[in-house]
């Protein structure tokens, strides 16, 4: 195997021998980190770093003038002696432990694509175009996602500060304290970055789900990112009984209670589904004790966890509305107690119309056909648009899902997102657009 030197990257981006670009950047990264099964790039670990290190060093070749604030996002940005607020192309570049190699670097590595076009063409932007690389988006190392977007945008709290980091245990305060972040200005919730300084706010990312390849779209809009209510553990308790002598009339079954919870809430979720109505509603965790339970005894007691996502507020609201009417009707009629967790809630976020509207038109120019999708997961366009900064997605679409090993996407596929993208941008900044 030939070695990829940040010299040769350099070289297919200053020349515009793009596929060469894109397969040999995301050859390096995954060579650098396999971490079988799939890739480990561990949120302000030396994957990240190593990572957030070669498209620093790209940038700056470019000639971007590149900054580090203080969580160590990395700013590059084309034109930056321009007046204006910044339209910046922004997402992520850690990965899940043993997680695929493209969700959040895609979304990296096609904003780079672009500026380096912009600096190709050698036109003076209207405006700063900056790319944003984000730290710490993926909540699987300190249970709370997006760390480096709500730090710059003033939203991390003190208690997000003490959650701990999945191996090390070390608390996300201290890790960010051993780094040099003030954790006071963190705590105060002062923000790096004033949102009136963004004019927009783009990411391009893999899409995570199954639909693009159904359709057969290679890109796809964003309508919104979806908000979810977490049950993280529940219980029905019953009562335990010999399988063969209770009769049904004096059964108190868990079992039955939880299956016959789902299969109403499923009912709900069909009804709303018909009247178009945005829903997901997923029941992941699910057990009988197989120490006390066994084949011949009636299930005292299960546990579960339960989570529903939507675009809609309202509809998250009346979803947890009828979940709880549910557990109580169903436990009454089966004289089982419901004990639902406390919810943990997180608000779904609405992406901008006009914004959404520029890349529908982009990709209708390339004369492709699309859809405009929601988005089942989040992502730290949500952060800026719940900061009142004009935010907009593009998925690409991928295979086998994501946060898995086996995630994968057609580099072809990138290259289209580049295409919207870069048309988008310049439709923004007022640029010519290429012949
Ligand atoms: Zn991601």
């Amino acid at each position: 195997m030939t070695t990829i030197t940040h010299e040769t990257l350099l070289s297919y981006l200053q020349s515009g021998a793009e596929s060469a670009f894109l397969t040999a950047i995301f050859d390096l990264l995954r060579a650098r980190d396999t971490d079988e099964p799939g890739i480990t790039r561990e949120a302000f670990g030396a994957g990240e770093d190593a990572a957030f290190d070669l498209v620093e060093a790209l940038a700056d070749a470019l000639g971007l003038v590149t900054t580090r604030d203080a969580i160590g996002n990395l700013s590059a940005v084309w034109g930056a002696d321009q007046p204006g607020p910044h339209v910046i192309i922004g997402s992520h570049l850690d990965s899940v432990p043993h997680g695929g190699n493209f969700d959040g670097a895609a979304g990296i590595v096609s904003g780079l694509m672009v500026l380096a076009r912009l600096v190709r063409a050698g036109e003076r932007p209207a405006q700063p175009v900056e790319l944003l690389v984000l730290r710490c988006e993926e909540s699987a190392w300190f249970g709370r996602a997006y760390v480096g977007s709500l730090t710059l945008l003033g939203g991390l709290t003190a208690k997000d500060l003490t959650r701990r980091h999945l191996r090390s245990k070390t608390t996300l305060g201290d890790c960010l304290a051993a780094r040099g972040v003030d954790i006071a200005k963190v705590k105060a919730g002062e923000r790096l970055r004033d949102p009136a300084g963004i004019a927009a706010y783009y990411e391009v990312h893999i899409e995570q789900g199954p639909v693009m390849t159904a359709r057969g779209f290679p890109v796809a809009p964003v309508t919104g990112i979806r908000g979810n209510r977490r049950f993280l553990m529940n219980s029905i308790t019953g009562e335990a009984g010999h399988s063969g002598a209770v009769p049904r009339w004096l059964r108190r079954d868990a079992v039955f209670a939880y299956a016959e919870l789902i299969s109403a809430l499923d009912a709900h979720w069909q009804v709303l589904m018909e009247r178009g109505i945005d829903l997901v509603v997923t029941s992941g965790i699910v057990g009988t004790d197989p120490e006390r339970h066994s084949i011949t005894a009636i299930p005292g007691e299960i546990r579960f966890s339960l989570e529903f996502r939507s675009q809609s507020e309202a509809t998250l609201d009346a979803f947890e509305g009828l979940v709880r009417a549910e557990c109580e009707a169903i436990g009454t009629r089966r004289n089982v107690d419901f004990a639902l967790d406390d919810v943990l809630a997180s608000a779904p976020a609405s992406l901008d119309a006009a914004l959404t509207r520029g890349l529908t038109e982009a990709i209708a120019e390339l004369g492709l056909t699309s859809e405009a999708l929601p988005s089942g997961a989040g992502h730290d366009a949500a952060v800026f648009s719940n900061a009142g900064i004009p935010a907009a997605m593009l998925f690409v679409r991928n295979e086998n899902g994501s946060h898995n090993p086996a995630e994968t996407m057609d580099l072809d596929d990138l290259a289209v997102a580049v295409d919207v993208l870069h048309k988008t941008v310049l439709a923004r900044i007022g640029a010519k657009q290429p012949a």
